[in-house]
């Protein structure tokens, strides 16, 4: 069973780039959402969630661990994996993210390879 995905960043360039990239990987998925911020991925996620979630850290309003925190809270998405996808690469910030229920990170500039590499575990 193809599985359902969500890119949330505030870039609607770097969504389309993450979009791009991700069919690069030749990973399929059965349906593809977008969000440009936390409120709008929450307001999508209430109405069907998804099973991966591709998730931006610097956000305007909401940042990227302040929704994985608020998606944990969501019991409709408690099978949801949540991977980020930033720049921000201090380890502390990855620890703290994983520790809050971020499932995986990709660091930018990534590739095709990497995003097989990080998505394939959650694809079965
Ligand atoms: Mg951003």
């Amino acid at each position: 069973m193809a599985k359902s995905l969500m890119i949330v960043d505030d870039s609607a360039t770097m969504r389309k780039i993450i979009m791009r990239t991700v069919r690069m990987s030749g990973l399929e998925f059965s349906r593809t959402e977008e969000a440009g911020n936390g409120n709008e991925a929450l307001e999508k996620l209430n109405a069907e969630p998804v099973e991966i979630m591709l998730c931006d850290i610097n956000m305007p309003e909401m940042s990227g661990s302040e929704l994985v925190k608020k998606v944990r809270e969501l019991p409709s998405c408690d099978d949801t994996k949540i991977v980020m996808v930033s720049t921000e690469s201090s380890q502390e910030i990855i620890d703290d993210l994983l520790a809050n229920g971020a499932n995986g990170y990709i660091t930018k500039p990534f590739t095709p390879e990497k995003f097989q590499e990080k998505l394939a575990p959650f694809m079965n």
